[in-house]
């Protein structure tokens, strides 16, 4: 498979680590940093008193990365690939309160630092501008899986449980699932507020119920371009922006009943994911990827136990895409065993 500008796509999953820096109450108490990035060698070493542990990643960010470095080192060609034709994924995944949100979406309190999703627009629509002779469409759509239910962001009633169905011809859909057409910055820019702003609404406390759904702003990109001969090439290409569930264990947070229910599900979910994107990357090309390896753990390699999510997790994953995972880390030492549980399994990722 060939990327645009002939490069090869074998190494389509990547996978990288940025550390936060300390948070107001972390200073306050004087916490011990235990975390220590080393950009240039790509590697993590975190203080472990008994056996220091280093990680080597395909790229890594210290507490003073900048949001534009971490988009344009790791996010950049991703979206350039969609807009080639490509599926392109980037998931962010850890702790809560890690920073997942500050990089996908930015900090909520300040938009001079927006995240790779604002910044992913800027790139499209300036592309776009730039271009000669070609038409695109470009249509967004934001959903959240909140305890395997589907829903849309996007809509009026953003509590809705959306159906999951199967077309023959054109796979696995959101049955409903909003999908507005933007033709600019600032007016994706507006959805995804939109979004944001339902995400909050819905939850009974904003932090819980974010840290326990995933969500998904989708960019579907379309590209028509008359060559020479009088002919039309259509490309298509689509863009999943994941802002995963915090994966840290939910027993620690005081989880009793229905909530430890939910938990294990959420932790299922990753551990799949991991195993999948490590399936992927040792794999050589047209091996055979357990997606739902039912021997393991039954319902494996999904979200959630919706088709359309194993079918997501199978697009997102296959050999038309590209996809990058983000893990997020805290430096803390409080943070320690969270911090060592993430760079482990974004490592078996790896
Ligand atoms: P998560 O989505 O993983 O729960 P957040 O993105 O909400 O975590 O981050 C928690 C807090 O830490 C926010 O106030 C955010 O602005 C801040 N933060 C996270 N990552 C960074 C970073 N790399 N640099 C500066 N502040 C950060
Ligand atoms: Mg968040």
């Amino acid at each position: 498979l060939q990327a645009p500008g002939g490069k090869k796509l074998a190494d389509n999953v990547k996978v990288i680590v940025r550390c936060r820096p300390l948070n107001k109450k972390e200073v306050a108490v004087s916490a011990a940093e235990v975390v220590t990035v080393e950009e240039r060698r790509g590697t993590i070493s975190v203080r472990d008193p008994e056996a220091p542990k280093v990680f080597t990643f395909d790229q890594v960010y210290d507490q003073k990365s900048l949001q534009t470095t971490v988009y344009k080192e790791s996010a950049e060609n991703i979206i350039d690939a969609v807009l080639e034709g490509f599926n392109g994924t980037i998931f962010a995944y850890g702790q809560t309160g890690t920073g997942k949100t500050f990089t996908m979406t930015g900090a909520s309190c300040d938009a001079s630092l927006p995240g790779i999703v604002p910044q992913s627009f800027e790139q499209i629509f300036n592309t776009i501008t730039n271009s000669q002779g070609k038409q695109y469409l470009v249509r967004a759509s934001y959903l959240e899986i909140y305890n395997e239910d589907v829903r849309d962001l996007l809509s009026r009633d953003h509590t809705r449980k959306l159906a999951v169905r199967e077309n023959p011809d054109t796979g696995v859909y959101v049955e409903d699932l909003t999908s507005i057409v933007v033709k600019g910055t600032k007016e994706i820019t507006k959805v995804m507020n939109v979004g944001l702003k339902n995400r909050v609404v819905g939850a009974t406390n904003a932090n819980d119920q974010s840290s326990r759904s995933h969500s998904i702003f989708m960019i579907d990109i379309e590209c028509s371009e008359i060559d020479e001969a009088g002919e039309a090439h259509l490309r298509s290409g689509r863009l999943n922006l994941v802002d995963l569930a915090g994966s840290e264990r939910q027993s620690k947070t005081g989880a009793a009943g229905e909530r430890l229910k939910e938990g294990a599900k959420i932790n299922l979910s990753l551990t799949a994911l991991g195993q999948v994107i490590k399936a992927l990357v040792e794999s050589k090309s047209g091996a055979h990827i357990p997606y739902r390896n039912s021997s393991l753990t039954p319902g494996l390699f999904e979200f959630c136990a919706c088709p359309w999510c194993t079918w997501f997790v199978q697009d997102s994953l296959g050999g038309n895409s590209k996809t990058m995972m983000v893990a997020t880390i805290g430096p803390a030492d409080s943070n320690f065993s969270e911090t060592m549980s993430t760079l482990g399994y974004a490592h078996r990722a790896k």
